[in-house]
């Protein structure tokens, strides 16, 4: 059996927290021999700008390019607000994105049964959701040049950003979509503006013409993505696969976040480019949620979202695709057998803490594994 290498970096707030549960669970693969894991651990964002003076060293830097994955916590607490720009928390992520180049963002919605309640939407809209949004991380008006803002010296100013997208940035991001959508119920949606902007004409036509090349057995539909913001909270289940841009895709996450009902059940991976020898991507697998300060130590976070990111990691860079399925089952179980974390309890009800939440997990697994 390969043995897979995974840098651990739990970072601030809940994240050591909801790592810590993470680590049961791979100790636990390990033992049962459903992967063999060798792991590291690393400090990122504030913790390790109180050690080192950076959000993160370049010595955990070279470890992160050599592990096979990455698995982040959060980052980022009111201690550390006043730290100079450069070296704050936030920092330590968006260096781990730009050098592995994780340029593909993956995000599951899934509405539990257990949990439908808890979401803003009717029982019918979200019931047995299980959609994914595929957004673009590393192009798009976040990073496109010029971005500025200028004094026009008559009492006014001028801000720009700048939307850039390039052929090879658009067929990459499509290819990880058809690829994921093949994986699923093989249709895919793609989002743009192409009514009113000429990167959202680029972006259609690329999308079309991947699909027209290299997958014309997955079903591809356009969007604009003003419309398919609206079906999104409207009809979700309408959905397998959703791509869009980096900014789109920031929103439409999020909204997608929203119909599952809680910040601590959301996992997300982000992937870099296909090694062309190996066939290996980098990747990054980390919860949606930030380092929560307002109940960071108290054994209250939900570590939901942090096991379900190691489940990514198992499907997405080692293909452990049934390891992956009996995790989120297991996960599924302890929900409909009644156990909720305070976040996801309802008003008035016991919850369990942290630990009690990933123990329930651990003898879920075993038991389901007997
Ligand atoms: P947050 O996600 O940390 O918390 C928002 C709310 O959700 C809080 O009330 C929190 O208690 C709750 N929550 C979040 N995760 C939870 C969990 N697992 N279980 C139970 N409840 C949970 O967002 P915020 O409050 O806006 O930011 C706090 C800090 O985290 C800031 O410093 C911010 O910059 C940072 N942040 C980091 C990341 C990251 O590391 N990727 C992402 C977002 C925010």
């Amino acid at each position: 059996m390969a043995t897979h290498k995974l840098l651990l970096l739990p970072g601030d707030g809940i994240g050591p927290e909801v790592m810590a549960e993470v680590k049961k669970l791979i100790a636990f693969l390990n033992a049962r021999r459903l992967g063999s894991f060798e792991i590291e651990e690393g400090l990122v964002g504030g913790c390790c700008y109180d050690a080192h003076k950076v959000a993160i060293t370049d010595a955990t830097m070279a470890k992160a390019h050599a592990a096979d994955a990455v698995i982040f916590g959060a980052v980022g607490g009111p201690q550390w607000d006043r730290v100079p720009y450069e070296v704050r928390p936030e920092a330590g992520l968006l260096r781990l994105r730009k050098e592995l180049g994780l340029f593909a963002n993956i995000r599951p919605a899934i509405c539990y049964p257990a949990l439908v309640e808890s979401s803003s939407l009717k029982r019918e809209v979200v019931d047995g959701l299980d959609i994914i949004i595929l957004r673009e991380l590393t192009g798009g008006v976040y990073f496109g040049e010029p971005k500025t803002i200028t004094d026009l010296g008559n009492g006014q100013k001028r801000a720009i950003d700048t939307q850039v997208y390039d052929t090879y940035e658009i067929e990459r991001i499509a290819r990880v979509a058809f690829d994921l959508a093949r994986r699923r119920r093989n249709k895919l949606t793609s989002m743009e503006k192409r009514n009113v902007m000429k990167s959202g004409v680029l972006w259609n036509e690329v999308v079309t013409q991947v699909h027209a090349r290299e997958y014309k057995d997955v079903q591809l539909e356009h969007q604009l993505a003003d419309s398919g913001g609206m079906n999104l909270v409207k009809w979700p289940k309408q959905f397998d696969v959703i791509v869009t841009d980096n900014l789109f895709g920031d929103m439409l996450s999020d909204i997608a976040a929203m119909l599952t009902g809680s910040l601590g059940m959301l996992p997300s991976a982000s992937l870099g480019a296909e090694d062309d020898q190996t066939g290996k991507r980098k990747a990054l697998y980390e919860p949606v949620h930030g380092s929560a300060p307002d109940i960071a130590g108290k054994g209250l976070a939900n570590p939901i979202a942090m096991i379900g990111s190691l489940a990514m990691c198992l499907r997405y860079s080692f293909g452990l695709g049934e390891a992956a399925d009996a995790l989120e089952k297991a996960v599924a179980n302890v929900l409909a057998s009644g156990l909720r974390t305070k976040d996801i309890a309802a008003p008035g009800t016991n919850a369990i803490g942290t630990a009690g939440m990933g123990d329930a997990v651990v003898s879920e697994l075993r038991r389901a594994l007997k």
